[in-house]
């Protein structure tokens, strides 16, 4: 048995996304508590990344990127739009795959300098 069962309370908990209205269960398939919505991954700034703690922000905070520690697993990278805040949180299994594809491919798609300097190495 794990120490770490979800309380009863948390099994049935839901939010309701800021952004794009979704209703969405708090815990993931995986048991883990969502920080974001699994359809737009947007999220609200609720948490002081820097100084730990609740934020009294409040502000929307949007995908901007993702970041894959050495041998980890896919982390979303979030900033929030009031303050600029950035936040870092585990991507669930039911993310939107679209959406998470979009944010990878990103900087592939728009690079700061010409791809066909690969051509001449
Ligand atoms: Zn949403
Ligand atoms: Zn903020």
């Amino acid at each position: 048995m794990s120490t770490t069962e979800p309380s009863p309370v948390l099994r049935t908990a839901t939010f309701t996304c800021v952004r794009c209205g979704l209703t969405t269960a708090v815990l993931d398939p995986g048991g883990a508590r969502r920080d974001h919505c699994p359809s737009c991954l947007s999220s609200r700034h609720v948490v002081d990344q820097v100084e730990g703690g609740p934020a009294d922000c409040g502000g929307r905070m949007v995908p901007i990127s993702i970041a894959v520690p050495r041998g980890g697993a896919w982390r979303l990278i979030h900033r929030c739009t009031l303050c600029d805040e950035l936040s870092e949180s585990a991507v669930s299994t039911d993310d939107n795959h679209l959406v998470l594809m979009r944010l990878a491919v990103r900087p592939l798609a728009e690079p700061p300098f010409p791809l066909d300097l690969f051509g001449e190495v």
